[in-house]
């Protein structure tokens, strides 16, 4: 067991989703959880062995020399995050500690919208009509492509990503991602909150989990993420693997392995979002250099196919050598993540249904984020993800099935009223 004793420092993690301590200690990997200090200490986690809580981002400067403080006390093999806004410190931390990880330079490719699009043009892969702006000054005198996408150049979580058909609802969409960059993203992206307007591509959308060995890109997976026309963009079922063509499959694996390469993800995992457009090619939609979903791309990749996607990371980043991957599709289980509509906004109360769904034998974990009493903002804003219901089954047909019987069982119930 070459993982056994190994040591591995954890920065920032939703403790709701435990997958990395549950690998960490079934692998024999001492763990210690660099925790987000305005969280109650996450001790429940039976399969930690040290906590610390930092303020990642109101004390930046102080959560880097506690990191490095216990570093040089009680030295780590390496340090990861599966927290998109925190993977410009573990590069950081990796760079200067001499760890394994990216270096600082990708992840900001990755991490900024408008330097991933213009990577990926220099590199021809396939790339919708895109342009950075800071006002609506700007759109005099551009014709754009409409219907368009607006985004902030660093969000996450689909915050802010609306969608404008005409150039009122342009106007209208800055202004939305204005507010979002201004309220809910600058404390996480501090001077970094330009907005990128980008042609909308219309079609079906793929997740692709893949993990790179020295510049080799191993498709481990594809799934199907829904075909969301907008106008926002809230997460909905990921289901694995998703049912497509060889030729379809063999050409969206390799757009995702492309864009891998171009952005330098040479080694470690990569979570690709991608839409094929009406003629069927494939866009990459974005990149984040990390294992996706805070975890949940491990389980579909393991349940889905027998991979155990989080080991091969382990591997990478405690600086040893992965086990050799074959470039073979594995298939297990069909696979899926329901992701629990928000279904309204006000003060939440309660999720009706999910007593009975516990206890299907499709459903293995039930994952409630929200808690009584919590104020959900309609979209574009984000307020956190209801809950996500993770299953498995024997065929496509009745995962889909499955969701639609969870359409009409599972009810958010805001103050005084049940959603429909
Ligand atoms: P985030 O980092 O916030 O997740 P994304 O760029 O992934 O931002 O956008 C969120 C979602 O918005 C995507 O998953 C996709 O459904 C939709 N989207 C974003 N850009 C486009 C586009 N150019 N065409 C079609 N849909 C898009
Ligand atoms: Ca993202
Ligand atoms: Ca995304
Ligand atoms: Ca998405
Ligand atoms: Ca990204």
């Amino acid at each position: 067991m070459p993982l056994q004793n190994k040591h591995l420092a954890v920065v920032l993690q939703n403790t709701y989703l435990p997958f990395i301590f549950e690998e960490a200690e079934a692998l024999g990997i001492k763990v210690t959880f660099f925790y987000n200090q305005e969280e109650v200490e996450p001790k429940h986690l039976k399969n930690v062995q040290n906590f610390i809580p930092i303020d990642l981002f109101h004390t930046p400067d102080k959560a880097l020399e506690i990191i490095k403080a216990e570093h040089h006390k009680n030295p780590f093999d390496g340090i990861m995050t599966l927290y998109e806004p925190a993977l410009e410190v573990v590069s950081q931390l990796t760079e200067e500690l001499n760890l394994p990880g990216l270096s600082p330079f990708v992840i900001s490719n990755c991490r900024n919208k408008q330097k991933m699009r213009e990577v990926l043009k220099d590199n021809d892969l396939n790339t919708p009509y895109f342009k950075e702006v800071e006002n609506t000054e700007e759109l005099k005198n551009l014709s754009l492509p409409y219907p368009v996408v607006v985004k902030p150049s660093n969000g996450f979580s689909s915050q802010g990503v609306s969608r404008a058909n005409n150039k009122k609802e342009l106007i209208d969409s800055i202004e939305k991602v204005r507010r979002v960059n201004e309220e809910d993203l600058s404390k996480f992206t501090k001077n970094k909150t330009g907005m990128v307007i980008e042609q909308f591509i219309d079609g079906p959308e793929f997740a692709i989990e893949t993990f790179s060995v020295e510049g080799e890109v191993y498709v481990l997976s594809i799934g199907y993420k829904g075909n969301s026309k907008g106008p926002f963009f809230e997460e909905g079922v990921y289901i694995a693997p998703a049912q497509l063509e060889e030729n379809v499959w063999q050409s969206i694996a390799q757009e995702a392995a492309r864009a891998a390469n171009a952005l330098g993800i040479d080694n470690g995992p990569a979570h690709i979002e991608l839409r094929l457009d009406p003629a069927g090619k494939p866009y990459v939609i974005e990149i984040g250099a990390r294992i996706g979903g805070s975890g949940i791309s491990h389980y579909i990749v393991k349940e889905s196919t027998g991979i155990n996607y989080m080991e091969l990371v382990f591997y990478y980043v405690l600086g040893l050598k992965p086990p050799v991957l074959k470039n073979e599709r594995k298939r297990k289980k069909v696979v899926g993540n329901y992701i629990i509509p928000v279904q309204g906004h006000g003060i939440f109360k309660e999720i009706r249904g999910l007593e009975d769904v516990r206890r299907d034998t499709e459903v293995k974990r039930v994952i409630q984020f929200i808690t009584k009493g919590t104020d959900i903002l309609p979209y574009p804003h984000f307020s956190g993800y209801p809950g996500f219901i993770l299953t498995t089954h024997e065929s496509y047909s009745d995962c889909e099935q499955y969701y639609s019987y969870l359409d009409n069982k599972v009810k958010i119930v805001y103050k005084n009223k049940v959603n429909a």
